[in-house]
């Protein structure tokens, strides 16, 4: 009720203050400010977010942002935080930051002058292994950096200012691209590493005047796509709205566009989290921004909250609430939600509400649930994280993105094409009679509640039926074959997230396993890369984890190789099936072959949209020697297909389809 006087209150102020301004579109986003008293602070809080433990730790100079600037790909590839420290010994707090992450190494980034010598006497003293990466300057360092990537991309961005390539460090940091710093002239580093690596695609951000063509041309690099808009906000805005595909968050990190050193850490989290990454003044969001954050929103901001129709509830059981299978008190147990936690109420037969916990969808007794009322659900259009304190993004510009302040910017207060005022879900039918059967209350979980608002799909789980594998297949049809399944993703890697927050890596491992069992059962050797929730590489990173698979590979030499992914695209209507082979794969006809074999089956067995077989560079499908394929099962990123994913029965009968797929490759012989 105060917040909706309040936001009346501001309303007819800016009725007032703006005559001319009918309707206003402001912004409702939730926000989350990630800050601590000083940029080493924040660091520390942006770590502390994103990282229980880390294998390593890069470290940077406080001020010395040239060098830090283009880690962020780095940084994702070990899964590794940045922290900040004065360069002359390390800060206290990062010392005990160090501790409590138990990395088994450090990375000092930059040269001497600015982390000194002492900086690694410290950390010998601390048991930790450490290393440096510096060039004699920022554009050197962005090479050595570079190096340690595998892409056939290159993002060339200015360095003599920060924005541009912090703009472009989150897409880079998801796509594993380098970035590499030039001035306005190239740097005799950039040109060498240039003409060692000649990446095929090469996107260059800011403009003319920050990076001038004739040297490009002088030097025969091939601009692929150039980025760049009248000031930083408009080339921030230009560069995420180029790389919207690699974001499969709902979520903005928003950073100074002005004040470097907070945003650094946070780019390597905003990765980590798929989501871009938007710079901003201190004191007002400028228009390229401010418009591109409403075009993501979802729904139209309401002033007023109805009373009816709550689909919302607070779960009052003391000990805790029993999230079972189906609407009855004797079902299993999927989950136990603590009291006073807020859940979104999907459905309702009797005396149960059927909601989602933790990505796990059953029913409640409404006995231990108080309906509340759902104010302007703002949560889908996902949450800013703002890095950094108040003297750096302050009170007002949260307060505008929050809907309870208004911009200065003119262009900021134009009325915007309007947005649907909810988004579409199942209705909630009315209360029905008394309980028979008294709730079953456990004692509490003891972890903290993560309450996640459900995406609402129409996959109905009780219409997929199990196929029988064996189906017109004789016994040991596979004896004397070996085949290694590649269950993608594991560990650190969670691999595409789906909008219910459930992890590709764990559908991926689900129908490794269900086809392992099957293949066994045909008489097949079977050898796995991973079977848990871990990446095979030893010390993980993006390039070790494929490497590692790689290598069983080739040392084992199965018959087969089969690697298994859910694809994830920005628009959550797209579904369907691929199946990939390499041109290049010293087993070319027979991998085309088997991979057209699978996609078939899979199609016939499941009945997904059939997205043909593709030809594609990955790095499972160069390296191996025998034939190999990658199958992109299904799409993670739509609502449908992301239940589908989730159901046993859609992971086995995927096994399934991948079996016959098999059998009917080796039945019918190479055309
Ligand atoms: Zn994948």
């Amino acid at each position: 009720m105060k917040k909706s006087f309040f936001l009346l209150f501001t309303l007819l102020a800016i009725v007032l203050c703006f005559p001319l301004v009918t309707q206003a579109s402001p912004l409702v986003y939730p926000t989350e400010r990630i800050s601590g008293q000083d940029r080493v602070a924040t660091a520390l809080s942006i770590s502390q977010k994103g990282w229980d433990s880390a294998q390593t730790v890069i470290l940077c100079e406080y001020s010395d942002y040239p060098d830090s600037i283009a880690s962020t790909p780095f940084a994702v590839s070990l899964n590794a935080p940045i922290l900040l420290t004065a360069g002359g010994s390390i800060d206290e707090r990062v010392v005990t930051e160090l501790q409590r992450l138990k990395p088994k190494k450090v990375i000092l980034l930059g040269g001497i002058a600015c982390l000194k010598p002492s900086i690694g006497n410290e950390l010998d003293n601390l048991s930790l292994k450490w290393e440096r990466i510096g060039g004699t300057d920022r554009y050197e360092t962005s090479v050595l950096l570079a190096k340690h990537l595998t892409s056939d991309s290159l993002i060339l961005a200015n360095g003599d200012d920060f924005p541009d390539a912090l703009s472009a460090a989150t897409f880079a940091g998801i796509k594993q691209i380098p970035i590499v710093l030039t001035s306005k002239s190239l740097p005799h580093s950039v040109i060498e590493y240039y003409k060692e690596t000649g990446p095929k695609h090469l996107i260059v951000i800011g403009g003319e005047f920050v990076i001038p063509s004739n040297d490009l041309t002088t030097n025969k690099f091939a601009v692929e796509t150039r980025l760049g808009g009248q000031d930083r906000y408009e080339t921030n805005a230009k560069v995420i709205s180029f790389m919207k595909d690699a974001y499969q968050s709902n979520d903005f990190y928003l950073a100074s566009g002005i004040t470097f050193p907070d945003a650094v850490a946070g780019t390597v989290l905003a990765s980590k989290d798929k989501a871009p990454l938007l710079l901003t003044e201190k004191e007002d969001i400028p228009p390229s921004i401010y418009s591109l954050m409403r075009k993501h929103m979802k729904v139209e901001p309401s002033s007023q909250s109805t009373n009816d129709n709550s689909k919302e509830g607070m779960t009052t059981a003391s000990g805790g609430l029993n999230l079972r299978e189906t609407p009855s008190s004797t079902s299993k147990i999927l989950s136990t939600i603590p009291k006073d936690t807020t859940i979104n109420l999907i459905d309702q037969q009797d005396q149960w509400y059927k909601t989602t916990y933790q990505s796990k969808t059953g029913w409640i007794s409404a006995n231990y649930v108080t309906p509340t009322t759902a104010t302007v659900d703002s949560s889908v259009n996902g949450t800013v994280h703002i890095l950094g304190g108040t003297g750096i993004i302050s009170s007002k510009s949260q307060n505008i993105i929050e809907g309870k302040a208004s911009s200065t910017y003119a262009d900021n207060l134009k009325s915007f094409p309007s947005l649907p005022s909810e988004i579409k879900t199942t209705d909630l039918p009315s209360k029905g009679e008394d309980v028979d059967t008294p709730p079953v209350v456990t004692p509490p979980v003891d972890t903290p509640p993560v309450v996640t608002p459900p995406v609402s799909t129409t996959y109905d789980p009780t219409q997929e039926v199990l196929v029988n594998p064996f189906q017109g297949i004789p016994d040991n049809a596979l004896a004397g074959k070996t085949i290694m399944i590649d269950p993608g993703h594991g560990g650190p890697d969670t691999g595409a997230i789906g909008p219910n927050h459930t992890y590709e890596k764990n559908n991926n491992l689900a129908i490794g396993l269900a086809l392992n069992s099957i293949l066994q059962q045909a008489g097949a050797k079977v050898i796995l890369t991973r079977d848990t929730d871990i990446s095979p590489a030893t010390d993980y990173s993006e390039n070790e984890d494929l490497k590692a698979r790689v290598e069983l590979a080739n040392k084992t030499n199965p018959d087969l190789f089969i690697c298994i992914h859910n694809d994830s695209f920005s628009n959550p209507a797209v579904q369907g099936t691929s199946t990939y082979y390499y041109d290049d794969n010293p087993k070319q006809a027979e991998s085309l072959k088997l991979a057209k074999s699978i996609q078939s089956s899979v199609i016939n067995t499941l009945q997904t949209n059939d997205r043909g077989v593709k030809e594609a560079n990955f790095y499972v499908l160069h390296y191996t020697t025998m034939p190999s394929i990658l199958l992109e099962a299904a799409f993670i990123s739509s609502p449908y297909e992301e239940a589908r994913l989730q159901n046993p029965t859609f992971q086995n009968n995927v096994a399934s389809a991948i079996f016959q797929g098999i059998y009917n490759y080796y039945k019918s012989p190479l055309s």
